[in-house]
């Protein structure tokens, strides 16, 4: 799951060698496991240029969209997701007209998606509660909330976990929240950044306690890309890996490449 539906400014390591990040925005002599994440993030952040705050061009400019975007990207690719979003919006393009529909329409429209039924009986749970609260098909009043209070009514809603949580707090709502999908969650095993078993929803944990806030969107944004560009889950290219220097990976090999 995530925002990114291409690879924008992603480019992996140069041919045949480790890549140096260009001026480090972090303090090395730092140490301890912030140091260690903030290391990973300059490196990152050097290879794939996503900086410090999210780019525009992830948000939707309404946080419902944005919500509903990221329900439709569980357990499937970017691509269907938007194959879905797509379909449903260039049919019904209010929140109005999809809320006042038969789940089983939805669920129709945004098959691509897959588990249709159970996306569109959430979807159309939501949007009524979200119509019941915030008296109309909106949640651009949240954006004068607390993330504290953000994180507490999404996460009351149906489907809604922590990992779309944190996606539209940071890409919709522009608040400090490190999303971690399957890429992050792997990046973050291997650079030891976790111990090797550590579940998803603890590394989020962890990594929102010692990314500043300011640096949450961009370091989620260029892990996923190395994770898909280099760190693969299988065959990751530690070779040509600007990380490897910092890769527990690798240093569990010996330093050799894996
Ligand atoms: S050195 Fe290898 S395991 Fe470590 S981050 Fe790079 S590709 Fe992944």
């Amino acid at each position: 799951m995530s925002r990114i539906t291409t690879t924008k400014r992603g480019r992996g390591p140069a041919p045949g060698g480790s890549v140096k990040p260009e001026g480090p925005q972090t303090d090395l002599e730092g140490s301890g496991p912030e140091g260690s994440v903030l290391r990973a993030l300059d490196i990152l952040e050097a290879l794939y240029g996503n900086d410090r705050t999210p780019p525009e061009e992830y948000s939707t400019g309404e946080p419902l969209d944005g919500l509903i975007l990221t329900l439709l990207s569980q357990n499937t690719n970017d691509r269907n997701r938007d194959m879905a979003y797509n379909a449903l919006r260039k049919k019904y393009p209010t929140w109005d007209e999809v809320a006042a529909l038969d789940p089983a329409e939805i669920a129709a429209l945004i098959r691509p998606a897959g588990l249709g039924e159970t996306k569109s009986s959430r979807m159309s749970v939501i949007l009524a509660r979200i119509d019941a609260d915030f008296g109309g098909f909106t949640l651009k009043a949240m954006h004068g909330w607390s993330p504290e209070d953000a994180r507490r009514y999404l996460s009351a809603l149906p489907g809604v976990g922590p990992k779309t949580v944190a996606c539209v707090m940071v890409f919709d709502l522009g608040m400090p929240a490190f999303p971690v999908d399957t890429h992050v969650a792997r990046v973050s095993r291997r650079l030891g950044l976790v111990p090797e078993r550590t579940a998803p929803e603890k590394i989020q944990e962890f990594l929102e306690s010692v990314v500043p806030p300011e640096r949450c969107g961009g370091g989620h944004l260029n892990m996923i890309e190395h994770g898909r560009a280099v760190c693969h889950a299988r065959r990751p290219e530690c070779g040509t890996c600007a990380a490897a220097g910092i890769c527990a990976y690798v240093a569990a090999a010996g330093g050799g490449t894996l």
